[in-house]
């Protein structure tokens, strides 16, 4: 399962570790999927991701 991590304010929640706003710094993590303020470059690379293990 992934972790939602967010750095330095004003900065959003990350889980794919490709992503290239992935906070060096974390300040705030957790394990449940936040509701609001996720980085839309996860939720790209989620798709992407979700859609290799569909074709396999
Ligand atoms: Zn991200």
């Amino acid at each position: 399962m992934s972790e939602y991590i967010k750095g330095a304010e004003p900065d959003r929640w990350h889980w794919m570790k490709e992503c290239k706003q992935y906070p060096r710094v974390v300040i705030e993590r957790r394990l449940k999927r936040p509701s609001s303020d996720l980085c839309d470059e996860c939720l790209d690379l989620e798709k992407i991701k979700l859609r290799k293990i569909a074709a396999m």
